[in-house]
């Protein structure tokens, strides 16, 4: 059997093959350390019951262990130039499926109904492009897929996030998608050097674990996250200034977020980094009942 797409020769040696430069622009860097992939597949506890989406295959490395591991796998790659690669290097695997589309513009929903067999536990695993690792995690933690964990390897400046405090500089929009379904553990430090080509930032790889059902949810959700994002959207400016960026300056509309703000017993000149996710929902139905 061949050896594993993960190796510096062997990554090297496929590049050459095809002429493959990679693209910058498109965060690639490939994955050469078998090691570093045991370690992904290990934290995000594949087994063979399991259906995985993958975003980025590139030229296959994770795939490959992800494809022995799980039951089936669903791959989004936006580089056409890859995919002649992807179907020479993951030919012996009749178990993935690399859809070529940009992540951030897949109805996910409809594709994993379409591609996945149903009634299997779905994971997202991935070395993200880190260009848009931000976006693709809201994309993700506000939709109505539910993963029961997603273990992603990130920039570790984006990783310290994911676990941040209230109060503190890395608390934002991401912390509370994350923190309101999941919660967030650093599974392992990954160096630069274990990339093709390396990156110039430090890595990380974050493990999610679905949380139990919330008993305290918004009345309305994707509302909750258009208020956690406006929270955030000057991190300047305090929470009085952001809504009414959001809802509207007019006497009328001021009125009713400071009803709302009193109704749930919040200040209005306080930042939003200082509001855990109880009371980002808390104010999300406040709003709501003012029909903001
Ligand atoms: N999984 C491979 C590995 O670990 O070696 C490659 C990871 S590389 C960090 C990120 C991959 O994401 C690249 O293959 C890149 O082409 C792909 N990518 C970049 N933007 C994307 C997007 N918007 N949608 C889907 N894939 C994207």
């Amino acid at each position: 059997k061949e050896i594993d797409i993960a190796n510096p020769a062997r990554t090297q040696a496929i590049m050459n093959a095809y002429g493959l430069r990679v693209k910058k622009s498109l965060g690639q860097n490939f994955l050469t350390d078998p090691n570093v992939l045991h370690n992904i597949v290990f934290t995000a506890d594949i087994s063979q019951n399991d259906n995985v989406i993958e975003i980025g295959p590139g030229i296959g490395a994770l795939t490959e262990y992800l494809a022995r591991a799980a039951h089936q796998v669903l791959a989004f790659e936006i580089d056409d130039r890859l995919l002649p690669i992807l179907d020479e290097t993951l030919a012996d695997y009749d178990n993935v499926e690399i859809i070529n589309q940009d992540i951030l513009k897949t109805d996910l929903p409809a594709m994993i109904e379409a591609h996945l067999d149903a009634d299997h536990p779905l994971k997202l695993v991935a070395n993200l492009p880190y260009y848009i690792t931000t976006p693709i995690l809201m994309g993700v933690l506000s939709g109505p897929i539910k993963f029961e964990n997603i273990v992603v390897m990130m920039q570790k400046e984006v990783a310290d996030r994911l676990a941040a405090e209230p109060g503190t500089k890395a608390y934002g929009a991401l912390t509370i998608a994350v923190q309101y379904r999941m919660a967030a553990e650093l599974a392992m430090i990954v160096p630069r050097t274990v990339f093709v080509p390396s990156p110039n930032v430090d890595s990380a790889i974050v493990k999610l674990t679905a949380l139990p059902p919330r008993t305290h949810v918004p009345f309305d959700e994707p509302a909750f996250f258009k208020v956690v994002k406006a929270g955030f959207a000057h991190r300047r400016k305090n929470l009085w200034n952001n809504l009414q960026s959001l809802f509207g300056k007019e006497p009328e509309t001021k009125n009713m977020i400071q009803m709302a703000l009193d109704a749930a017993g919040i200040d209005p000149r306080i930042r939003a980094e200082r509001l855990s996710v109880d009371e980002f929902i808390t104010l999300t139905d406040a709003l709501h009942a003012e029909k903001l």
